[in-house]
């Protein structure tokens, strides 16, 4: 490991954004952090990372806004701070039968889960091809290799998200740079506690049975995947160790896509 590399972790004031920072931090990696939040929002947050170790910074960055991330990469490039492994991580769900779907929700989801990638890859790609070395993961999900009713576009982009990531893969396989998407099954997150609440007030159960349900629905070990647990599999894609493994799609979930 290389303690000077920087790390920019999108979606990191929450979730599994947060663990795979903390981690990083720990190990002594640099890190960005970011989220759609203003930094007064989250700075409980900040102050709980900053106990881990070396935060160059939070920026306030709308995902969904080609334009914005554009101008987050050339504030980025004008304060000399190089981007060494890139994260894509920030990401939304919205939960409704296709008939039903609004056509805002399904534009919004496939620019925050999908285009922000393209557009952070496409930036922050050079400085890694001039110095032959440099980390894309791509926090995709069980959902990037199978389906699930009512979740079209969270799908539709997670898939997509997968196939982004062979391409990056084997346009960069020659020269030190390696993409790979990580696939978890539930994580307890905010993005997955308002499908319980949701769930638990359609179904009229209470929250405990309708976590209960989720998981044994889906995910065989009936466990939740943690942050944690995504962090250290995120450190791992960092290390020579894994110098191999390029364009994969790797799974974190429990036994889900098992099945
Ligand atoms: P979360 O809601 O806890 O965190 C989402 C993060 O994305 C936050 O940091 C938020 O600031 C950021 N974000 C939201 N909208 C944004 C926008 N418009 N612009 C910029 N940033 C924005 O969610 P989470 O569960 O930690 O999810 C993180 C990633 O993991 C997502 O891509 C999600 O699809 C994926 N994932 C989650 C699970 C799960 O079970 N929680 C499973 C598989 C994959």
């Amino acid at each position: 490991m290389d303690s000077k590399k920087t790390a920019l972790v999108t979606g990191s004031s929450s979730g599994i954004g947060f663990g795979i920072a903390k981690v990083l931090l720990e190990k002594g990696y640099q890190v960005i952090l970011h989220g759609i939040e203003t930094q007064s929002q989250i700075d409980t947050e900040i102050k709980d990372l900053e106990k881990f170790g070396s935060i160059i910074g939070y920026y306030q960055v709308d995902m969904g806004n080609a334009k914005a991330i554009e101008q987050f990469c050339t504030e980025l490039k004008d304060s000399k701070i190089n981007v060494d492994i890139l994260v894509n991580n920030a990401g939304i769900q919205h939960v409704s039968p296709i008939q039903d779907f609004s056509p805002e929700k399904w534009d919004q989801i496939i620019a925050i889960n999908l285009s922000s990638a393209f557009h952070l890859t496409r930036h922050l790609l050079p400085h890694m091809q001039k110095q032959k070395w440099g980390k894309i993961i791509n926090i995709a999900s069980a959902h990037g290799l199978v389906a699930s009713a009512n979740k079209s576009a969270y799908v539709a982009s997670k898939h997509a998200l997968v196939g982004l990531t062979k391409v990056v893969a084997l346009e960069n396989a020659k020269i030190g740079i390696t993409c790979n998407a990580v696939c978890p099954g539930w994580v307890l997150t905010p993005l997955v506690e308002s499908q319980i609440q949701k769930k638990s007030i359609e179904q009229k159960i209470s929250i405990e049975q309708a976590t209960e349900n989720l998981l044994m629905e889906k995910q065989p070990s009936n466990q939740f995947v943690t942050p944690e647990n995504v962090g250290q599999f995120v450190l791992f894609l960092c290390s020579s160790a894994a110098n191999q493994i390029n364009g994969a799609a790797l799974s974190i979930d429990g036994g889900w896509v098992a099945q």
